[in-house]
């Protein structure tokens, strides 16, 4: 019997604010253990948590930014778990009256658009990390972590392949990162994700029993575990099994996922509304302020990439897929607006090549970039205007890459000008006609692939720098002769 998946993803995005969620410790990355703490995140007797008004700015930018509709009043609930990196003895999460409810992600794959609905966001602070491995026979615990701002972000069980899973997470990536709420970094853990995972047959609309897989961190394991979960839960009933309801880990090394808690030690959180703070209200005008300053939003920008730039759609979402590089693309394009496609070309094979090459993955400023977005504009200028060939462009653009200097410099200083003049072309052309007579011969005679030849023999005679459609006319005109 066919089957098909059926996936709802759980995302945990923390939040770029400067401090925690509840008190005023910081929030950066990098500390020595336990240095961010206070009596209110150490979980201390007697503390009370104050609000951070930021974080529910930045909860509202999300919510706006995936169709939400916010809930003028939410709930702070308390949920109860032991364990060491959890000094309270509680998390301090959303339950169920959660800030946003019932939005869309509009997934963009091949200029395909699908949405997936989204059931809730809500707010709740982190947890510390515990650390195992650091020294023999001892656990150890950091809490600067704890009280870090979060965003839980739970899809509906919307999504279809694991392919498409991949899609929507780095849609719903590409929106924080435009809003500005968290940096996306799935290595670093600033971007998680917990995949439930169910099959059914073909056309049924029933939900058949889910696993949910933990630990992955990166777009790669997202993809690969819930392949391998369909994979296995498809043997499962093929064999006459049931799949069991669980907590599975993925093994990255070893590419399998694990049983971790079945049903039976399933948590029960004994969630009760937090009796430390009010409930959480949210009035129209906060609504507005927060929609007001709102960017422009990948699909939009997409959707102005095609309309205002003639792109073709695949460009318009490679392009859009982050915001430094579509900032990067229309700031080339403002150096040489007669050429937007053109300009598309280089970003997507040049810029994000050596994107990919260098590892810059994550909350790139284009600042630090070694060629500005002018200097880009301004090289690709230069080739519409004849002053360099396509081929000597990128050597120019290697050279730019490395010395940050301005495309003409460059050209000037190596002397890589395109060869225009009509004389000095003549001559290269009958030099090179001259020493290949039996060529000259047999391409009069019918075999005119040797066209190709003869330019490549007079590109290399001017070391890559003739023009070569006048190559081109020239040497049909004489060869015709
Ligand atoms: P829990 O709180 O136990 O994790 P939820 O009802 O909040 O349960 O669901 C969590 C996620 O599981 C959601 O993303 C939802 O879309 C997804 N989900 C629910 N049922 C199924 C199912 N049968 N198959 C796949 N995913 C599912
Ligand atoms: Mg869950
Ligand atoms: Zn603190």
């Amino acid at each position: 019997m066919p089957y098909e998946s059926v996936i709802g993803l759980e995302v945990h995005a923390q939040l770029l604010t400067e401090s925690k969620i509840f008190c005023g410790c910081s929030t950066r990355f990098g500390a020595s253990p336990n240095q961010h703490t206070c009596p209110v995140c150490l979980g201390l007797p007697g503390v009370l948590p104050v609000l951070n008004k930021k974080v529910v700015d930045f909860a509202l930018r999300a919510a706006l930014a995936t169709h939400c509709t916010v809930a003028p009043t939410s709930r702070w609930a308390r949920k109860n778990y032991f364990y060491p990196d959890l000094p309270k003895g509680y998390q301090i999460s959303m339950y169920e009256l959660p800030i946003a409810e019932h939005g869309y992600v509009e997934v963009a794959d091949q200029g395909q658009a699908k949405k997936v609905r989204l059931t809730r966001i809500h707010m709740e602070e982190d947890a510390g990390k515990s650390i195992h491995d650091a020294e023999a026979g001892a656990s150890l615990v950091d809490l600067n972590r704890t009280g870090v701002p979060l965003l839980e972000i739970v899809s509906e069980p919307d999504i279809r392949s694991a392919a498409e899973a991949g899609h929507y997470l780095r849609s719903l990536r590409a929106l924080l990162q435009y809003i500005e709420v968290c940096d996306g970094n799935m290595e670093e853990g600033s971007l998680r994700c917990d995949a439930n995972v169910s099959i059914r047959p073909q056309g049924s609309a029933e939900l058949c029993t889910r696993t949910e897989i933990k630990n992955l961190n990166s777009f790669r394991a997202v993809e690969k575990a819930i392949e391998h979960e369909i994979q296995r839960q498809s043997e499962v009933v093929e064999t006459g099994d049931r799949v069991v309801q669980e907590t599975r880990l993925w093994d990255a090394d070893r590419e399998v996922t694990r049983p971790m808690r079945s049903k039976e030690f399933a948590h029960d959180y004994r969630y009760f509304p937090d009796p430390d703070l009010l409930p959480l209200v949210v009035d129209q005008a906060w609504v507005e302020h927060v929609r007001a300053e709102l960017p422009e939003l990948p699909a939009a920008r997409r959707a102005r990439f095609i309309h205002d730039y003639g792109l073709p759609a695949y460009d318009a979402e490679v392009l859009t897929a982050r915001k430094d590089v579509a900032d990067y693309f229309e700031a080339s394009v403002r150096a040489c607006p007669a050429a937007p496609k053109v300009v598309s070309n280089w970003v997507m094979d040049s810029v994000l090549r050596f994107v990919k090459e260098e590892k810059l993955d994550t909350a790139l400023k284009i600042e630090t970039w070694p060629c500005s977005p002018e200097h880009l504009g301004m090289l690709i200028g230069l080739i519409q205007d004849g002053t360099i060939s396509t081929t000597i462009a990128k050597t120019v653009y290697e050279e730019m890459r490395q010395t940050g200097h301005p495309p003409e410099e460059i050209i000037e200083a190596k002397g890589l000008r395109q060869v225009s003049d009509t004389d000095t072309l003549q001559a290269a052309i009958t030099e090179v006609l001259t020493a290949n007579p039996d060529k000259v011969e047999a391409y009069r005679g019918g075999k005119e692939k040797l066209l190709g030849f003869f330019v490549g023999q007079v590109m290399r005679a001017t070391q890559g720098k003739a023009n070569p459609q006048m190559v081109n006319t020239l040497l049909r005109q004489k060869l015709s002769q």
